[in-house]
């Protein structure tokens, strides 16, 4: 298992697991695929690299299954893995939950300066000034993608009695009577909170850029829970500076492969767009961490493991197989 952190072995060094498990916490790339010698699979996460070369140093060693411990799949080279004989699986559905709720933090955190109001108190300073908020009850949230995640927000926005503007290429029924599915313009024209919880595609990245944002609400609200890429940060910094953009909360970032999930707190910041964000009071950036509950990483084990088991069985149509 590589990029392997304490807290995810927790949930796999459990007696239901029949799999003998090396736990490796350097990640996967051309590199450390040779780590993976004598073993059957290798498990991996987000940022670990699956491209041609890795796969193919994996077939050398006779690894036959890529077992991805996430939904996402765009770091494998699946044409390679289809032409190795390796074959991927994943888990689809883990907590969403999870995301949607962190992305409820978000919105909740910005709107009422909780960030700010931690600092204030610690500082024995009780001032109000600068804190003031709004109520959600009345406003307008736009969902752009109404999968599992999305339709999850959204309904839990619609709970706090907003109304809720969706967009996305296959209607949910899940959102009949909670949700109007609009185009993205109107999104962008009425929403005062945007939350993305589409995949990255071509179609969608840089979806945030200089040509939307001119057509947000100033002042909107904009939370991406999702994939960094499917926002131009540059562009975005602009929209803070020019206060077009009121409220910004990532969980994700275009560069944060090199970055999230480890303690880079002994180093020199180098990614200056990264920096720049930082400085804003009304931001909140979160190192993707919006899938991180108990819950979510308990059935990210359980499917893993079954997962495995199912391959070694040959019963391949149990397993939760990207190709
Ligand atoms: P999902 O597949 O259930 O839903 C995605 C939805 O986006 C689908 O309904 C799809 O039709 C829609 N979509 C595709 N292209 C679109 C477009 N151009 N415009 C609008 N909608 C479009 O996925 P999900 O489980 O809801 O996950 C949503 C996203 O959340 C994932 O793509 C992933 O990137 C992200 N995610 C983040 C974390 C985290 O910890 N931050 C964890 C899990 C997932």
């Amino acid at each position: 298992m590589f990029s392997c952190k304490p807290y995810d072995r927790t949930f796999f060094d459990v007696p239901g697991n029949p799999h003998d498990m090396l736990y490796l916490e350097t990640g996967l790339n051309e590199t450390t695929a040779l780590l993976a010698e004598g073993s059957g699979a290798v498990c991996c996460f987000v940022n670990d690299i699956v491209d041609t070369a890795v796969l193919e140093c994996l077939h050398e060693h006779h690894v036959q299954l890529v077992a991805l411990r996430c939904a996402g799949y765009n770091n494998v080279n699946l044409d390679s893995a289809r032409r190795l004989g390796i074959t991927v699986c994943r888990v689809p559905v883990y907590s969403p939950h999870a995301v949607a709720e962190h992305a409820v933090g978000l919105v909740l955190a910005l709107n009422r300066n909780i960030h700010r109001a931690f600092n204030r108190v610690r500082e024995n300073d009780y001032s109000l000034n600068g804190l003031m908020g709004f109520d959600l009850h009345g406003k307008t949230v736009g969902v752009v993608g109404t999968g599992k995640i999305g339709a999850t927000f959204a309904r839990i926005m619609h709970g706090f009695g907003c109304r809720i503007l969706v967009h996305d290429p296959f209607l949910n029924p899940a959102l009949d009577g909670i949700a109007r599915y609009v185009e993205l313009d109107e999104i962008w024209r009425e929403s005062d909170i945007v939350s993305l919880h589409c995949p990255l595609t071509p179609d969608t990245h840089h979806l945030i850029n200089e040509r939307s944002l001119r057509s947000l609400k100033p002042g909107v609200m904009l939370i991406n829970t999702s994939r960094g890429g499917l926002i131009d940060t540059r562009a975005t910094i602009h929209g803070l500076k020019s206060g077009r953009i009121g409220y910004l909360g990532l969980d994700v970032y275009e560069e944060d492969s090199d970055m999230f999930f480890e303690n880079l707190s002994h180093e020199v910041m180098q990614d200056d767009v990264f920096a720049r964000l930082t400085t804003f009071r009304n931001v909140i950036i979160t190192g993707h961490q919006a899938f991180f509950t108990r819950e979510a990483l308990e059935r990210i084990a359980e499917v893993t493991i079954t997962n495995c088991s199912a391959f070694e069985k040959g019963d391949l149509d149990s397993a939760v197989r990207v190709m």
